[in-house]
């Protein structure tokens, strides 16, 4: 039997790049993965999908209790759902540093909130968050989106102290580049895309950017009995660009 066989997972952010990679890796593996996106409408068996707003505390409510539901209960959540954001700390308003909050950090809080219960009844609960090395790389023109990510890995660290007792681990990866839908519409709003891309990939130590396949590896990793004694880390999918 796998090490994934007959693991119930929920994947937020699960109909696109990270995520939906990562939805796809667990079910091929044999696990029953239920995903759950804002709009879950690109997604297709043997994957279930629930529409939810991390932002809004009844839709994450009524979104899980319906995926546990269909699942038959929970083992595995992976807060993937994020969203990006540029400039410096003179750049974003107030609101503009509460609605990216709001997303990135607490909607990990509400998705978690309402799964602990179930993760409790499990024999093998997980949850894995999407961090960044936007955490504690320091990048230039990402002050907002840093901040958020530095909150997702103190979080991390805080909710694995928290949940040990109760034979939940928590962990977090952190990816570099990741050749995503989102780093597509980055590219495309450049005055030339392809250079753009060509110079991205340039500053990247492997010479090409991470695949969305690559941090689903790891977060399955982290999310299986496969990793059963690791809680309260952070695994980088940055292709080397961490500590070069
Ligand atoms: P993506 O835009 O391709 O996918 C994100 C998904 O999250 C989308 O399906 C979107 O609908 C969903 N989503 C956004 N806001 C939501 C909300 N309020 N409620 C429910 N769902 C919501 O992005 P991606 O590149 O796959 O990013 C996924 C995660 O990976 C994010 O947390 C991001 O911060 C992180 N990340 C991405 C990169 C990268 O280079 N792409 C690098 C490091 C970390």
């Amino acid at each position: 039997m796998s090490d994934f066989e007959g693991l119930r997972a929920l994947v937020t952010g699960g109909a696109s790049g990270i995520g939906r990679a990562t939805a796809e890796l667990l079910a091929e593996r044999g696990a029953q993965v239920a995903v759950l996106d804002l709009d879950p409408s690109p997604v297709g068996k043997p994957l279930l999908a629930h529409r939810a707003d991390v932002t809004d505390d009844a839709s994450v409510r009524e979104a899980v209790a319906a995926a546990v539901a269909d699942l038959g209960g929970l083992d595995v959540l992976v807060n993937n759902a994020g969203i990006g954001a540029q400039g410096t700390v003179e750049d974003n308003p107030d609101d503009e540093w509460h609605r990216v909050y709001d997303v990135n950090v607490l909607g990990m809080v509400r998705t978690t909130r309402v799964c602990l219960p179930h993760l409790r009844a499990s024999a093998h609960a997980a949850i894995v968050n999407t961090c960044s090395i936007a955490a504690t790389a320091g990048l230039p023109q990402r002050a907002l989106y840093s901040a958020t990510k530095g909150a997702v890995y103190s979080l991390t660290l805080a909710m694995a102290a928290d949940h040990v007792r109760e034979g939940i681990r928590v962990n977090c990866v952190n990816p570099g580049t990741v050749d995503t839908p989102w780093v597509g519409r980055l590219l495309d709003a450049a005055p030339d895309p392809a250079a753009e891309r060509a110079a991205l990939e340039a500053r990247q130590p492997t010479g090409r950017l991470v695949s969305a396949a690559e941090v689903a590896g790891a977060i399955a990793y982290l999310a299986s009995p496969l990793s059963g004694a690791t809680t309260g880390t952070a695994l980088a999918v940055d292709g080397g660009m961490q500590g070069l």
